[in-house]
């Protein structure tokens, strides 16, 4: 299945921005409920009824996520959570861990891609005031419940342990898409370079790939010798005149397939162009390059093309040249090309080395 019309990244980005706010809510609503028991069974059952409100809002703000603008769903979040660290640490005292629900804040809106630089930077100045005025306030004001050393401790440890699950799932959330993105764009690169180097009707290899085939062994096996072959359909044009384009193209897609099959583990071949064929065998000498063209040319002339109702026979010509380790690629393509040109007019159908 293609992927090219796959569509991605800047449309699905936002769905794991939401997603992110969701787990971040999912774990709050845990953490509420935990709280709401721990202060309980403290011994502070009245204190627990203002977490009930921030429970209860979660929950709504949660129910009602995908129905509203996501802008609204990170204010949301920010109320509540910035909400809660200062209620907080206004009723608990600086001791008890809430401050550590500032950095997943901070975390979470990095990530959102609606808001610009400057946005991000005045939101974590904000919360850096936020958090200093917290401070200074309890540098002169004791907090309003004044727990006992061990119910402190356990609050921290309890918001940390949160707000470290939350920044993990955030940056869990936000990591997966970026593999996921990075894994449609490669494969969307490898779809596109197959088909920048493909061509359409043989699914050959087009002369820009071949062209980069060539290099690339050359570049990689300077000492190597190998052997090219470019092959043009004799009296093509008679093909089209006489049983149409259509038939012209089939005639080209069957002979690519006999290439591909008779080159496999040999070499290479490509559509150089038109009705012209150009074969690579690497590592492979004239005299071998030659007799493996002569088998494909007998192959081509006893192939029996099928069109419709008719069947036809075309035959090839070929030109086949070695490396001279001096000439480059379209010196030994011209050198080639002049062999073929001489099997053209000496009674085509034949092999030229
Ligand atoms: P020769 O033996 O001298 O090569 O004769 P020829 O008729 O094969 O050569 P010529 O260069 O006169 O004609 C080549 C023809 O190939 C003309 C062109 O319409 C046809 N051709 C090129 N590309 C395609 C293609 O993609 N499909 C079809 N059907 N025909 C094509
Ligand atoms: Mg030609
Ligand atoms: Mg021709």
């Amino acid at each position: 299945m293609s992927i090219i019309n796959h569509k991605f990244d800047a449309e699905t980005t936002p769905v794991y921005f939401s997603l992110a706010l969701k787990r971040s809510y999912d774990v709050y609503i845990v953490y509420f409920l935990l709280f709401m028991v721990c202060i309980a069974c403290f011994g502070y059952p009245l204190n627990a009824l203002p977490v009930t409100v921030w429970l209860a809002v979660s929950l709504l703000a949660r129910h009602f996520m995908n129905r509203i603008f996501i802008r609204w769903n990170f204010l949301f979040y920010v109320v509540i959570s910035a909400g809660w660290i200062s209620y907080f640490i206004y009723y608990y005292g600086w001791n008890c861990g809430g401050t550590n629900f500032i950095l997943p804040l901070m975390l979470i809106s990095m990530f959102s891609l609606y808001d610009t630089t400057f946005n991000k930077i005045a939101f974590a100045v904000f919360l850096f005031i936020l958090r200093m005025a917290l401070f200074f306030h309890c540098q002169s004001h004791p907090p309003v419940y004044i727990l006992t050393k061990p119910h402190m401790l356990i609050l921290q440890i309890v918001n940390t342990i949160l707000s470290f699950v939350i920044m993990g799932m955030i940056c869990m959330t936000f990591s997966a898409n970026l593999q996921k993105t990075e894994k449609h764009l490669l494969l969307y690169n490898m779809e596109l370079r197959q088909q920048a180097g493909t061509d359409p009707l043989t699914s050959l290899y087009n002369r820009r790939r071949m062209e980069e085939i060539l290099e690339n062994h050359i570049k990689a096996n300077p000492n190597e010798n190998f052997s090219i072959a470019i092959g043009d359909i004799d009296f093509f044009k008679k093909v089209n005149d006489t049983y149409g384009h259509n038939c012209g193209d089939q005639v080209l897609k069957s002979l690519s397939n006999l290439f591909k099959e008779k080159t496999l583990g040999m070499g290479h071949v490509c559509r150089w162009g038109g009705e012209e064929f150009l074969f690579f065998f690497p590592g492979i000498n004239l005299d071998h390059a030659s007799s493996i063209m002569s088998e494909i040319n007998i192959a081509v002339s006893k192939s029996v093309i099928t069109y419709k109702d008719l069947t036809l026979h075309v035959t090839m010509t070929f030109g086949v040249e070695e490396n001279d380790f001096h000439s480059n690629i379209s010196e030994m393509v011209k050198r080639a090309d002049d062999k073929l040109y001489y099997g053209k007019t000496h009674g085509r159908d034949t092999v030229i080395s």
